[in-house]
């Protein structure tokens, strides 16, 4: 049984005072969320305001990008030591906007993880295909290569660390969304390459979220898919009621 995760991811939106009046929206609304895992991926300058906010509440608290160093001369980034330290559950690693428009290739994606796991960091692992890799039949291989890419030299106990991310670039921010059978396929081919890498038991419990134009008026359908075990959010997580609507999704 996999516990649902339902991640907001805010991008390069929200000052402080936007943050923090956010969250107290969202614990007001919150209720009882039993059974299924809330996160808030937020902008650096946002996470020790809002460590403070969701201190005591079941809301995780997650980065959007980390850096592979612990420490050193690398001015502007971020260690997982630094987002630990801050109170960082989660973070987010190879998100299709750091792969389009600050170059992190596969083998960075695959550095960043092994350091976020190595620091205690939980990583949600983004992956998935361009339109013209879908139009020209290719998205399921590309989606795989990413997924051993990523992986690569990272264990099968490390797994329980690790949600997938399926995101359809041509997806994100566009209002065009997969349709259910076509999330549930893809998100079936990656749990069959999880068990090729780790076996059947790791790939049945590890949990791959559906990204791109998750909506209150779609989550339920998607979430009804065997093989669709939360969401990751952008536009839709930006206003309380929004994001709490996907939160109590029902399936
Ligand atoms: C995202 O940022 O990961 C995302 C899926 O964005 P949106 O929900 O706006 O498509």
């Amino acid at each position: 049984m996999r516990t649902p995760i339902l991640a907001a991811n805010w991008k390069m939106y929200k000052t402080l005072g936007e943050a923090e009046a956010f969250a107290g929206e969202l614990l007001a609304g919150l209720g009882d969320v039993s059974g299924r895992e809330v996160v808030l991926c937020a902008p650096y300058t946002a996470l020790d305001r809002l460590r403070g906010a969701l201190a005591g509440s079941p809301v995780a608290l997650a980065a959007q990008d980390v850096f592979y160093e612990e420490q050193g001369a690398y001015t502007g980034a971020i260690s997982p030591l630094m987002l630990t330290d801050v109170g960082c559950a989660y973070t987010i690693i190879g998100h299709s906007e750091r792969r389009q428009y600050f170059g992190d290739t596969d083998e960075i994606v695959n550095r960043k993880v092994h350091a976020a796991l190595k620091h205690g960091l939980k990583v949600i692992l983004a992956i998935g295909e361009s339109k013209p890799q879908r139009d020209a039949g290719q998205a399921g291989a590309v989606v795989v290569a990413q997924v051993r890419a990523a992986l690569a030299g990272v264990s099968g106990a490390q797994m329980a660390e690790l949600v997938l991310a399926y995101e359809p670039i041509w997806a994100i921010g566009t209002g065009d969304t997969a349709t259910p059978a076509d999330a549930q396929q893809m998100h079936a081919t990656i749990r069959a390459t999880l068990a090729e890498l780790y076996g059947q038991a790791t790939a049945d419990a590890v949990r791959i979220q559906y990204g791109g134009s998750v909506k209150p008026d779609n989550v339920d359908e998607l979430m009804a898919q065997a093989d669709i075990d939360g969401a990751l959010v952008g536009g839709a997580s930006l206003k309380p009621e929004s994001f709490l609507r996907i939160v109590h999704f029902q399936a």
